[in-house]
């Protein structure tokens, strides 16, 4: 992060300990004390835990100090996710921009990106094009462009400024133009490329509308509602996304989507009433919930 300000040791390591003591007062773990200081400042968990950067005459911030002590007010007393303080979020080993204008990316759905690679390796699905549909912040396509190296992968996103934030992490993490990005709706983008797709995945809005506001507030008051809400059953967006894959799927291609707590069992209905579908599989995530759905389109 590019440091335009500075502070001096003493200053922080006060702020570091009145911090420390604000979350725990907020049910927030101070350990995000420790983290955002990492990313903003560089100092590493050491030298936090020592507490030895009091001695530094001058330590550097990419924003104001006024700024930072806001910030951190809006994260104890309006619950804003730190991720959207530091703008960035670590997933998958790499470190993702982000910004309120996308759905910071889940650990779980770090599993999403390990199916698609088990289903494509040692096939020839692993050199043909993959499709994250509505990338947010392009977490799963920068992902799925790691590891499906022979892949041709496209993003597609409704939201200009979410694409936005998705191609400037594609830069930083990613060879020039190994992700081909497109502006529209789910897949309406590629619309050329109908029967010519082997790997769909999408992490989509699948919350129940009325269970948005009950979030917790991190998620509820901060993260955008269009990456959250699903409809009245969540499931509006697993339903279009299952009836117009096979459109866009090759004979033998991979729609592999997340989904809710409490969603296999309709959403494998949905997939085996399709009648395009073969093998539906759904997999579990670390918790132990069902979370993943994967299908095949059937052989023609
Ligand atoms: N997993 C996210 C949450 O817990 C929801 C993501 C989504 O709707 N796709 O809030």
């Amino acid at each position: 992060m590019a440091s335009l300000f500075s502070i001096s040791g003493s200053h922080l390591w006060q702020w570091y300990q009145k911090a420390r003591q604000q979350a725990v007062a907020a049910d927030i773990s101070p350990d995000e004390v420790d983290w955002l200081l990492q990313e903003i400042a560089g100092l590493d968990k050491l030298t936090l835990r020592l507490g030895s950067f009091r001695e530094w005459p001058q330590i550097n911030l990419p924003f104001t100090w006024e700024s930072l002590e806001q910030s951190w007010q809006q994260r104890c007393s309006q619950r804003l996710p730190v991720q959207y303080i530091t703008g960035t979020t670590p997933w998958r080993g790499f470190s993702l921009q982000v910004s309120p204008q996308v759905l910071i990316p889940r650990p779980e759905t770090e599993l999403l990106v390990d199916l698609a690679k088990k289903f494509s390796q040692d096939s020839p699905l692993a050199a043909g094009i993959w499709v994250d549909v509505g990338t947010g912040s392009g977490a799963i396509a920068i992902a799925l462009a790691k590891e499906l190296t022979n892949a041709t992968i496209y993003a597609t996103e409704i939201d200009k400024n979410a694409l936005a934030i998705a191609q400037t992490n594609a830069k930083n993490l990613l060879p020039p133009d190994r992700i081909t990005f497109y502006q529209g709706s789910w897949l309406q983008p590629l619309a050329s490329d109908r029967g010519r797709i082997s790997g769909m995945v999408s992490n989509p809005p699948y919350i129940p509308t009325a269970i948005v506001p009950t979030l917790q507030p991190e998620v509820a008051n901060h993260e955008p509602h269009a990456a959250l809400d699903g409809g009245e059953d969540g499931l509006d967006y697993i339903r279009h996304l299952i009836a117009i894959a096979p459109t866009y799927l090759h004979p033998g291609g991979i729609l592999l989507f997340e989904m809710m707590a409490g969603q296999a069992s309709p959403v494998r209905e949905l997939l085996q009433q399709q009648g395009s579908y073969r093998d539906v599989q759904i997999f579990p995530d670390l918790a132990g919930i069902e979370r993943f759905a994967l299908a095949y389109k059937n052989d023609s």
